[in-house]
């Protein structure tokens, strides 16, 4: 069976064409697919029953196979898929109150950076994801978004992985997203560790989708032993390379800061962070921990939370702390699956 998703729109032409079909019915198939989000072709109710007949035999609508969704109070699902070959992912789907709905998506299967706070990073590194892999994670939630009659607004590259670790399957993931799916790009947000070229290259896309950058310490003797990918490229390294991507995308970049109890959320960390960043066009984005089996560090409070957000305005430096969401389902990066996988092994 071949999964049509994979198809972008001149190779599903070429496709139904050599099945001697007309060029119209490409566009229906499309519609179908990209416009009404349909989970089989038995839905697909104006084409001829020999051409659904013949997508049953050959086709599938998507090649992730769902082993477990969790729904959480706050209205978060969390979904894990098995791929092909067997490796697990994770794939968040989160309701906001202003009608944003949002996915957050993996790129790989597992993590080769190491960070030690983080539940994929504790795994190690399985394999990189295709960019169908990629896309159809947003898609499986435009699909069920659309049961409501609701759209797939926002897509986060935040799950499981490293996106710029799989650039170019990423950026193609990217385009169908924008292209196939009607994401804005303005709505799409990468989120990498700091590899420095990648985020060169990334600024020369010419694309308006957003970057977010995982800092979470601001001096290089603190972060290296939290994130090993700060002995490869250090802080001014990656500091250079935000301000040349913010002066060549004139796109302010996001900075994310998991904020640890003690570790990265007293007065002195967000002075030495504010004068880190003052006067480049960022915001900061804080999330206190979640705490994962391998790393035994603590959630800051609020009240240092707070306390942090002040100080960093005195640098003109914007900060505002992002709501938690899913904590009753292990929503946290690689947290399902960790859970999933430690009592009985379903892989
Ligand atoms: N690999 C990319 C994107 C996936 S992780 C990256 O690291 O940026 C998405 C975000 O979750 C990153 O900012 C990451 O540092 C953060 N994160 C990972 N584990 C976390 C944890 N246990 N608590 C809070 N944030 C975490
Ligand atoms: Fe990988 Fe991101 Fe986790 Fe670090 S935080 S181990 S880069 S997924």
């Amino acid at each position: 069976m071949t999964n049509i998703l994979q198809y972008d729109l001149p190779e599903l032409t070429e496709l139904l064409v050599s099945w001697g079909e007309p060029r119209f019915r490409v566009k229906q198939v499309w519609d179908w697919l990209y416009e009404k989000r349909v989970t089989q072709f038995d839905d697909m109710t104006n084409l001829p029953q020999n051409l659904r007949d013949h997508l049953n035999e050959e086709m599938t609508i998507g090649s992730l196979e769902q082993v477990v969704e969790q729904s959480s109070e706050d209205g978060t699902t969390k979904r894990l898929y098995k791929l092909d070959d067997g490796q697990l992912i994770e794939s968040v789907l989160m309701p906001y109150d202003d009608h944003r709905r949002t996915a957050c998506i993996s790129s790989q299967a597992g993590c080769a950076m190491g960070c030690v706070f983080c539940a994929t990073g504790q795994m190690g590194f399985a394999r990189n994801l295709t960019s169908t892999e990629i896309f159809e994670q947003a898609y499986r939630f435009a699909q069920l978004l659309a049961e409501d009659g609701e759209r797939l607004s926002n897509v986060v590259l935040m799950g499981m992985g490293e996106p710029f670790h799989n650039y170019d399957a990423v950026m193609e993931a990217i385009h169908r997203l924008i292209n196939d799916l009607g994401i804005g790009a303005r709505h799409i947000t990468v989120s990498t560790v700091g590899l420095v070229p990648q985020i060169r290259r990334f600024a020369d896309e010419g694309l308006q989708v957003s970057l977010a950058i995982s800092l979470h310490k601001a001096t290089d003797a603190e972060r290296t032993p939290l994130m090993p990918i700060n002995k490869r490229w250090n802080i001014m390294e990656l500091m250079d390379a935000c301000h040349e991507y913010v002066a060549k995308t004139n796109r302010r970049v996001t900075f994310e800061w998991a904020a640890i109890a003690g570790e990265n959320d007293t007065p002195e960390e967000a002075q030495k962070l504010g004068r880190l960043l003052q006067g480049l066009n960022c915001h900061v984005n804080i999330i206190p921990l979640n705490p994962t089996g391998g790393y035994a560090g603590r959630p800051a409070d609020p009240e240092a939370i707070n306390n942090f957000i002040d100080i960093l305005e005195q640098y003109s430096v914007s900060a505002t702390v992002r709501v938690r969401r899913g904590i009753d389902i292990d929503a946290g990066c690689g947290q399902l699956k960790s859970k999933v996988i430690a009592p009985g092994d379903i892989a």
